[in-house]
């Protein structure tokens, strides 16, 4: 569960979040679906943390597989929610945009009832609406524990956003780049598949906005982290394309 020194992938499966501690104070990016909860506050137990300890969850974007549970941190353990502006509105209503694809292309595909089922089962159909959020444009170093820059690239959803952990090199990905379709089971990193996007197009043209960040470890909404490099991984991506 350590991917790298103070940095903890939590995952029930299908999508990942992480918890990231600095002098005794977490950050945890993106709040898996509410069912993760439980889950949540028995990975912090083993780490000899309480929920006190939580001050901040970042969102990478406003989705109900990454919102998840951050309402219920807000209001139990007092952390301050964050996410890009471009998907405040989303993240406060839960309303979201309209996809560019349509999830019936996905019928033939065995990963599509995993992904759906697996969610659905974990109340990750729709977002639970967040009554306080902060938010951060690009470019900012938020004041929250590992004071992370956000690198705001969109197309999946308008407030998609990547976080560089600098002094890290982590690059926390969420949903710009994965290295797992939840939809058709393949493996390399991608953009996520067109029936999960607002704007395909411009998720594919918002890779760019990762070039030359400097990060060993990229960690990705869907999937397993990623060792070979932030240009590998753009490039891998732009060549598998449209999905
Ligand atoms: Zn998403």
């Amino acid at each position: 569960m350590q991917v790298s020194d103070g940095v903890h992938r939590l995952t029930q499966a299908i999508v990942n979040f992480y918890l990231i501690g600095e002098s005794g104070k977490y950050t945890v990016v993106d709040a898996g679906t509410p069912g993760d909860w439980a889950y949540f506050v028995r990975s912090l137990a083993g780490l000899g943390a309480k929920l006190a300890d939580v001050d901040a969850v970042l969102l990478t974007h406003a989705h109900s597989d990454h919102t998840g549970f951050a309402e219920r941190a807000r209001a139990e353990a007092g952390a301050q929610v964050w996410i890009h502006r471009d998907d405040e509105q989303a993240a406060r209503t839960g309303r979201t945009g309209k996809r560019d694809g349509k999830v019936t292309s996905y019928l033939l595909r065995v990963a599509f009832y995993r992904t759906t089922v697996s969610l659905l089962r974990r109340g990750g159909g729709r977002i639970v609406p967040i009554a306080e959020v902060s938010s951060f444009g690009d470019g900012e170093q938020i004041d929250v524990p590992g004071r992370p820059r956000a690198v705001h690239a969109p197309g999946h959803t308008p407030g998609s956003a990547a976080l560089l952990f600098e002094g890290r090199r982590v690059l926390v990905t969420g949903d710009v780049m994965g290295t797992e379709n939840p939809l058709t089971g393949r493996i390399g990193p991608q953009i996520m598949p067109s029936g999960l996007n607002e704007d395909t197009d411009q998720a594919l043209a918002s890779l760019d906005a990762l070039s030359g960040i400097d990060a060993d470890l990229l960690l990705p909404g869907h999937g397993d982290p990623w060792t070979q490099g932030v240009a590998e991984a753009i490039r891998r991506a732009k060549a598998a394309g449209r999905s």
